[in-house]
C-alpha cells in the first residue's frame, strides 16, 4: 500500500493524501491552498474522493474532478455546505474578474457525484467515517485493507463546544498501523473553553459599558453559526444586555438552513430546539447602511480581507470606544489583523490609519491543541504517525511531545511511503 502525500504536508491548506493498492486508489481529502486559488495539480486517477469536511482546504479542488466521474464521499451536511462554498467560490472569482474554467455546472456535476454514507467498500479496501468534532458533518476517515487500518483525522477536536460535541474518542478504531493527524496546533495549548468564552463576554460587556460597536469577523460556515448562536444565547440568558445585534453575510445566512437541517449532528442542547439558528436577539442584515449602532456586527470575512468585515474594520477601528474581537487562533499574514496587533495601524485607501479600537485575539477555533492531540495519541497507540496540516514549527513541537508512544513522521509535499499489507 502506497501513500502518498499531495498537499498539506509540512503546511496548512491543500489537503490531499492518496492511499492506493493494486486494486483501488482513493484521495483522503482534496483540498485547495485558498490564497492560491483551485489548482489542478492534484491526482484524478482515482476510484473515489473521500472529503473529510466542507472547509475548502480540504475540498475546494473536487472541482477538477467535475468531469471525470470520480465518486465522491461524503457526510451530507458536508456535501450540502461544500455545495454552497464552492458555489460562492466561483461568484467570487468572477466578481474579482479572474477567469476560471468552472462554471456552477461543475458544482451541480460534483454534488451528483457524491455519495453520502458513512462507509464504502471498494476492491480490497473499506472506507469508514467517524464522527470528528471541528464543525457540523466533518468526519475523521478510515481505511482498512486486508487487517491493515490507516486512521486520517481531518481537522478534529476533542472537546465540545456550545453546538457541537468533540470526536468520541471510544469509538475510534485502536492501534491502527498509521494514525495521519493534523498538527494546527501542535506546539500550543488553549485556555479551556469557559475561561475562553468568559474573556469574550467580559470583552464585549466592556464595548457595551462604553456605548461602542464590537466588530467579530467570522468564516461564514460553521463559526459565524456558532457565534451567532453564542451571543444569542448569552442574551437569552442575561449573560450580556439587550444590545443590536447583527450577522451579515448572504452566505452564512444560506448556511444557517443547514444547521437547522442537520441539527440532529449538533450538541444535545441544539438538537432538543425547533429552529436553533433562527436566533431571537441576533438579526440577519443584507447591508450594512442597515445597522443600526452602536451593535455587535458578525460578519465576513473571517480574516478581514474582504466584505462587510473590512469596510467595518475601515469605520470602526479608529474609535477608542468600538472593539474588534478576532476568534482565530491563526491570522495570515497578508491579514490586515496582523498589522494591527503588531504596528497597531491600519492601511486605509494607502494611507497609514492608528487603531484606537480595542483590538482582542480570543482563540475559539475548532482544532485540537496539544493536549488533545497528544491525548489522540496516547489513547489510539498507532505504530506510525505521520504529522500534516501544520507549519513545520507545530508539527515538530507534537513530535517531541509523542515520539515515545509512536514513530513520528512529518512527511513532505509530494513524499511516499510504502506499508506492507
Ligand atoms: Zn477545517
Amino acid at each position: 500500500m502506497k501513500i502518498t502525500f499531495h498537499g498539506g504536508a509540512r503546511e496548512v491548506g491543500g489537503s490531499c493524501i492518496v492511499v492506493e493498492t493494486d486494486d483501488a486508489k482513493v484521495a483522503l481529502d482534496y483540498g485547495m491552498k485558498v490564497e492560491e486559488g483551485i489548482s489542478d495539480s492534484l491526482p484524478k486517477d482515482l476510484d473515489a474522493a473521500i472529503i473529510s469536511h466542507a472547509h475548502l482546504d480540504h475540498s475546494g479542488n473536487l472541482l477538477n474532478l467535475a468531469k471525470t466521474n470520480t465518486v465522491v464521499v461524503g457526510s451530507e451536511a458536508t456535501r450540502d455546505i461544500t455545495t454552497e462554498l464552492l458555489r460562492d467560490l466561483i461568484k467570487v472569482q468572477r466578481m474579482n474578474g479572474k477567469s476560471a474554467p468552472y462554471s456552477q455546472s461543475d458544482v451541480a456535476k460534483i454534488r451528483k457525484l457524491w455519495w453520502a454514507r458513512d462507509s464504502i467498500a471498494l476492491p480490497g479496501m473499506e472506507i469508514r467515517l467517524y464522527p470528528a468534532g471541528h464543525v457540523l458533518g466533518a468526519n475523521m476517515i478510515g481505511v482498512k485493507v486486508k487487517e491493515k487500518e490507516i486512521l486520517y483525522t481531518g481537522d478534529f477536536c476533542l472537546h465540545d463546544t456550545e453546538i457541537l460535541e468533540g470526536s468520541n474518542l471510544i469509538k475510534l478504531p485502536k492501534q491502527p498501523e498509521a494514525l495521519i493527524v493534523e498538527s494546527t496546533y501542535g506546539g500550543k495549548t488553549r485556555l479551556n473553553r469557559s475561561e475562553l468564552l468568559e474573556r469574550l463576554f467580559a470583552k464585549i460587556n466592556e464595548a457595551i459599558d462604553r456605548n461602542g460597536n464590537v466588530l467579530i469577523p467570522v468564516f461564514a460556515f460553521h463559526r459565524s453559526q456558532e457565534m451567532a448562536k453564542r451571543i444569542d444565547q448569552a442574551m437569552q440568558k442575561g449573560v450580556l444586555p439587550n444590545y443590536n445585534a447583527y450577522t451579515i453575510s448572504k452566505l452564512a445566512q444560506k448556511i444557517s438552513g443547514y444547521f437547522n437541517c442537520y441539527k440532529e449532528l449538533l450538541s444535545e442542547e441544539i438538537r432538543e430546539q425547533e429552529e436553533p439558528f433562527n436566533y431571537k436577539h441576533v438579526k440577519h442584515l443584507h447591508r450594512l447602511e442597515q445597522i443600526v449602532e452602536p451593535a455587535i456586527v458578525i460578519c465576513t470575512s473571517g480574516f478581514g480581507l474582504a466584505g462587510a468585515s473590512r469596510r467595518l474594520l475601515a469605520d470602526w477601528a479608529s474609535n477608542k470606544n468600538d472593539s474588534v474581537i478576532i476568534n482565530s487562533g491563526y491570522i495570515p499574514p497578508e491579514s490586515p489583523f496582523t498589522m494591527i496587533k503588531e504596528e497597531g495601524e491600519l492601511i486605509e485607501n494607502g494611507v497609514k490609519v492608528p487603531v484606537k479600537a480595542d483590538v482582542e485575539q480570543i482563540d475559539l477555533s475548532g482544532h485540537a491543541d496539544q493536549a488533545e492531540l497528544v491525548k489522540l495519541v496516547k489513547i489510539l497507540k498507532p505504530d506510525q504517525t505521520f504529522l500534516v496540516h501544520g507549519d513545520l514549527e507545530q508539527a515538530r513541537a507534537l513530535s517531541t511531545k509523542i515520539n515515545m508512544i509512536t514513530n513520528v513522521e512529518i512527511p513532505e509535499k509530494k513524499e511516499t511511503v510504502i506499508m506492507k499489507v
